[in-house]
C-alpha cells in the first residue's frame, strides 16, 4: 500500500525547520512521497501573506533534487480559504487506497479542533506530530476525548519560524542559517520581508 504525507503550511518563507521536519517523516513513517501543500488564503493568519506564485517559487528552489518530496498547488489553485478538509477530500479521492498521513507541527495539534470538519479530517488521515522546541505533542481536550491516530515525530527542537525570519530580514539581518541558500538569494533578489 502506498504510503503518502500532506505538509501543508503558508510557507510564507519555506526554512529549514520545514524542511528537517519533511525529511524525519519520510524516513520515521516510511512514506513513498510527501506532498508540500502551500496554502492559498490561510484563514488562521491574519497577516498578509505574500503573493502565492512567490511562495511557491521559494519551495520549488528549496525541495529541488529531492525526489520523494512533491509540491501540490490545490490550495493555490482554489479561490476562498484553505481549508485542509478540502483538501484531504480532493487529493484522497484520486489515491482512495493510499494509507494517508498529515504532517503537523505541535501548535498546529493544539488547535486543531479549531478546523472545519476536524472529526471527518481525523477519520481521514493519521495525524504525524512533530513537537516544537522540545516539547511532546499534546492534544487539545476535544481531541483527547475521541479515537484518533497520531504518531510522534521526534524533531530535534528547533526555534526557527517564519515569523522570526521575516523579522530578521526587515531588521538587514542575515537569514542564511535558517533557510536553503537558494531561498535566501530569492528573497534578496526580490526584496521580500522589508519594513
Ligand atoms: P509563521 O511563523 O509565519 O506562523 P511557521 O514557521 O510556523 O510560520 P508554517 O508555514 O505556518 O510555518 O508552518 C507549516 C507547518 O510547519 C506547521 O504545521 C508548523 O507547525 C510546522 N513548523 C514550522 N516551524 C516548525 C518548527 N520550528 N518545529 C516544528 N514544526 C514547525
Amino acid at each position: 500500500m502506498k504510503r503518502i504525507g500532506i505538509f501543508g503550511g503558508s510557507f510564507d518563507p519555506v526554512h529549514n525547520a520545514h524542511l528537517a521536519l519533511g525529511r524525519l517523516a519520510l524516513q520515521h513513517l516510511g512514506l513513498d512521497e510527501l506532498r508540500w501543500v502551500p496554502a492559498g488564503l490561510p484563514w488562521q493568519k491574519s497577516r498578509q501573506v505574500t503573493p502565492g506564485a512567490q511562495r511557491l517559487e521559494m519551495l520549488r528552489l528549496a525541495l529541488e533534487g529531492e525526489p520523494r518530496f512533491v509540491i501540490d498547488t490545490c490550495e493555490l489553485d482554489r479561490s476562498g480559504p484553505s481549508y485542509t478538509i478540502d483538501t484531504l477530500r480532493a487529493l484522497q479521492a484520486h489515491e482512495p487506497a493510499a494509507a494517508w498521513f498529515l504532517v503537523i507541527g505541535q501548535d498546529q495539534y493544539a488547535r486543531l479542533d479549531t478546523w472545519r470538519e476536524w472529526p471527518e479530517l481525523l477519520q481521514r488521515v493519521t495525524l504525524a506530530v512533530a513537537g516544537r522546541a522540545g516539547v511532546p505533542p499534546q492534544p487539545p481536550a476535544a481531541l483527547a476525548a475521541v479515537s484518533h491516530r497520531m504518531v510522534p515525530l521526534p524533531l530535534p527542537p528547533m526555534a526557527v519560524s517564519a515569523t522570526e525570519i521575516r523579522a530578521r530580514v526587515a531588521q538587514g539581518q542575515p537569514v542564511d542559517a535558517l533557510v536553503p541558500p537558494p531561498v535566501a538569494r530569492y528573497i534578496e533578489q526580490h526584496r521580500l520581508y522589508q519594513a
